[in-house]
């Protein structure tokens, strides 16, 4: 990276992995670092004065869901906040019965516990998804076993954007008295949610993901569902999550929720004006292009294609040289380049996976950015496909 050209613009669109802290935020919390120090469990004026900081902010949180704030606990992030959901009610109504129901195409802070869950002799039925990345309720309703504890369905899909029908999970959930989780992490913000409407028991929210600071996020917990403790200690958090409060990250994310209400119906007017403009940039632009995900029920922030005949990884190294910030299905992260499990539940080959590419918008980007966009990346796919073995004519 010591050689980047110094391109004419910068564009950030991978907002779905991180989002910079909004100066709001940042200023909320700079008097919680130093000044206003204390430890909310105290008993004295600097106590009480990080307790109430808390109680702001635990009901600015609640209300962005539309829950109670005594039904928020505040977690180190999306992952805890997964993680204390799925394990903490396993745990809790293993007497009940060790059925569990998730989906294929869950982020790995999901999969991946569930997963441990199976070795510590839990049963899990991984239901798939349509082509479109969507979850068919009924197939959830068939999965329903009489030993069934938890249903854990995402809001929208951190990949293609899709916007699961989890107001109807939630509904068939209840009916069989099973309880149901949702990791709304990137619809918090960006769609409207409410809890009870929704008929959700346990839901996820992430603080960076929605312009609050990083290591901090919350889980909602319906009144009257009790958890298993996954950190134990001191009595924090309902007995639910122990450990001195975070206080400067609990204000910051409390203020990010309560910007992230005021601005939703405007904001995510204005992102999914954006994000048509790059799809149907991208479409009429570039030959053999395929939108992932689905073309209406769709994350207001989320634009996700695979331009065949191509890897991801190198159109987002020729991406990042003019200056445009992007990310692709392929789990680089484990350095083995293997395609998104989303994408290949969703049916796509292995070479259409490979291909894909994420842009993700935020409050930062103008149509100017767009613009931009849709001038550097023909130019690039253009050059790698001539460069590039396979093709229209190698069976790929
Ligand atoms: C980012 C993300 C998480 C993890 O949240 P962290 O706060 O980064 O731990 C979980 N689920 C989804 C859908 C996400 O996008």
């Amino acid at each position: 990276m010591s050689s980047q050209p110094n391109p004419e613009r910068l564009v950030y669109l991978d907002h779905s992995a991180t989002t910079p802290v909004r100066p709001e935020v940042l200023a909320a919390m700079l008097p919680y670092f130093a000044n206003k120090f204390g430890n909310a469990s105290s008993v004295h004026r600097w106590g009480y004065e990080a307790r109430q900081a808390i109680n702001d902010a635990r009901e600015k949180v609640a209300s962005l869901i539309e829950a109670s704030p005594n039904e928020i606990l505040f977690t180190s992030g999306g992952t805890e906040s997964d993680n204390l959901a799925i394990r903490g009610v396993a745990h809790s109504r293993k007497a009940k019965g060790k059925h569990l129901i998730t989906s294929q195409i869950e982020h790995h802070a999901v999969l991946h516990t569930f997963e441990a869950l199976q070795k510590e002799g839990f049963e899990v039925t991984f239901v798939p998804c349509d082509k479109y990345g969507l979850i068919d309720p009924d197939d959830i309703k068939r999965a329903i076993r009489k030993d069934t504890i938890l249903i854990s369905i995402m809001h929208g899909q951190n990949e293609v954007g899709t916007i699961e029908p989890i107001k109807d999970i939630g509904a068939i959930a209840r009916e069989h008295g099973v309880l149901f989780h949702t990791d709304a992490v990137q619809s918090a913000g960006k769609v409207p949610i409410d809890v009870r409407d929704m008929n959700i028991d346990l839901l996820t929210v992430s603080s960076h993901k929605i312009y609050g600071p990083k290591g901090v996020g919350a889980l909602y917990v319906r009144k009257g569902v009790r958890l298993v403790p996954q950190i134990t200690g001191g009595a924090h958090e309902r007995r639910m999550r122990a450990g001195t409060e975070n206080v400067p990250g609990i204000v910051g994310f409390g203020e990010a929720c309560r910007l992230a209400k005021a601005d939703l119906p405007e904001e995510s007017q204005r992102l999914a004006n954006l994000r048509d403009k790059l799809i149907q940039g991208i479409l009429d632009k570039i030959p053999d292009v395929v939108l992932n995900g689905h073309p209406t029920l769709r994350l207001p922030h989320n634009v996700n294609v695979s331009v065949k005949y191509l890897e991801g990884e190198s159109i987002l190294l020729n991406l990042d040289r003019m200056g445009v910030a992007a990310s692709s299905g392929s789990a680089c992260t484990s350095g083995s380049l293997e395609p998104s499990h989303v994408l290949l539940a969703m049916g796509l080959s292995h070479e259409t996976a490979h291909g894909s590419l994420r842009f993700t918008l935020g409050r930062s980007n103008t149509e100017e950015d767009i613009d931009y966009v849709l001038e550097v990346l023909p130019p690039i796919v253009e050059k790698l496909r001539s460069m590039s073995p396979l093709g229209p004519g190698s069976g790929l």
